[in-house]
């Protein structure tokens, strides 16, 4: 008897975001327990519906949408993220420089399969969205993980990030604002980051996608234009501005040095040929959204339910004895700390399973992002209220079994 066994380029590929604590959460709730999900970024069953006119514009452009399109998407799309990003002083691109795909995520994976080979390293922050070590993984790349600092409201250590760099160093990963950490880079910071990839001719990454969820008056500022002279890939989308993650819409953008990467978007042209093109119809919301009218401003400005949520998850992790937690500036998340010398936690990912077990909440646990100690874990910001005090109340009592 033949025995089908996973293929061998899966091996060092990991993403537990969707892992085995989920899996139970799921059997959990076929038996008809209720759980309280804090584990995933995914606006829509939490109630925050997606703007109309994006809904209405996907619904009218539906009978024309039924063949395969352009491989890297239709041109209204193209041509609106190409304007959107001349608006932020990107200014030297055009819809040849602009990939569709199903979503961010295809894009992430895509970028890194036309790119690496054998013994290149990307650079990859720690703590990460897993996606991108996966998919350096999945590549035959590795990913080499840089330090967020947590005593510097999550910046990233610029010091280690030199010490990293090798001759194999590819590129640099940046997600801004930042999941799971919340934070929110400055513009002398990304310049810093700028002048290190010029000097070493690395490629930058910029995952944006939380780019308009932004609190405390926070701003977002875009690393290409600040880099007309390095390659940059800027990846945006739908799924979280504009609360269609099931849409699966999203963007890349090349910009800066191109010339020097001829081969490489040969590379990402095949890739995106092979999968023929993005889910069409999908695509007409991405010009509705980018040119009309941003309601997330609503929901993250005060009185707006983000905001609400942020604050109120906030103050209530930080009041439970043990936990400790830099406020978020932008995203959907928090990331706490467990103190360690109050809670014996020897297995994150156990804590995470425990927690589902006795309480019946879903968290992600903190080395399930490349974060190294497993004294972290991550909350979504999403739900209302008087679900985040529940899962707080509960959280505070379980945290009992695991003192010291
Ligand atoms: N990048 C980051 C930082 C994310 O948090 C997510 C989803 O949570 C993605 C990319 C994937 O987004 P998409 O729904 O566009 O695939």
């Amino acid at each position: 008897m033949q025995n089908f066994g996973m293929s061998s380029k899966l091996n060092n590929v990991c993403y537990d975001i969707r892992g085995p604590v989920l899996k139970h959460a799921k059997r959990m709730e076929e038996e008809g327990q209720k759980i309280l999900k804090l584990n995933i970024g995914n606006p829509a069953p939490f109630g925050f519906d997606a703007p109309d006119e994006i809904l209405v514009d996907v619904i009218r452009n539906l009978p024309t949408s039924q063949g395969y399109c352009d491989s890297k998407g239709i041109y209204s799309a193209r041509k609106a993220v190409v304007q959107h990003y001349q608006k932020c002083g990107l200014l030297d691109i055009d819809v040849e420089d602009v990939f569709i795909g199903n979503g961010v995520s295809e894009l992430i994976v895509m970028a890194m399969q036309a790119l690496l080979n054998h013994k290149d390293e990307i650079l990859v922050p720690s703590p990460d969205y897993p996606l991108w070590t996966a998919a350096v993984s999945l590549s035959g790349g590795t990913a080499v993980h840089y330090t967020c600092d947590e005593q510097s409201d999550w910046y990233p250590d610029l010091n280690d990030i030199k010490k990293k760099i090798g001759p194999h160093t590819r590129g640099i990963v940046l997600i801004n604002p930042n999941n799971p950490t919340g934070a929110v880079y400055s513009r002398e910071f990304l310049l810093e980051v700028v002048e290190i990839a010029r000097q070493h001719n690395l490629i930058i990454f910029a995952d944006e996608i939380y780019d308009k969820i932004l609190y405390d008056g926070a701003k977002h500022t875009s690393i290409a234009p600040l880099a007309p002279d390095v390659f940059c890939i800027t990846f945006n989308g739908l799924s979280k501005s504009y609360r269609v993650c099931g849409f699966r819409a999203g963007w890349m953008v090349l910009s800066g040095a191109t010339h020097k990467a001829k081969g490489y978007i040969e590379g990402l042209e095949m890739l995106s040929s092979m999968r023929l093109c993005a889910n069409v119809p999908m695509q007409h919301a991405i010009q509705t959204a980018l040119g009309g009218y941003q309601s997330i401003n609503e929901l993250i400005l005060p009185g707006g339910r983000l905001l609400e949520q942020r604050d109120k998850a906030y103050d209530l992790l930080t009041q439970i004895p043990g936990i400790s937690c830099v406020k978020p500036k932008g995203a959907l998340y928090l990331f706490p700390k467990l103190d360690q010398k109050k809670f014996k936690i020897v297995d994150d990912q156990r804590f995470a399973m425990d927690f589902l077990l006795q309480e019946k909440v879903l968290v992600v646990h903190g080395t399930g992002f490349n974060w190294k100690k497993p004294d972290h874990f991550r909350i979504v910001t999403l739900p209302r209220v008087d679900d985040l005090e529940q899962a707080m109340t509960r959280l505070e009592r379980f945290l009992h079994t695991y003192r010291q």
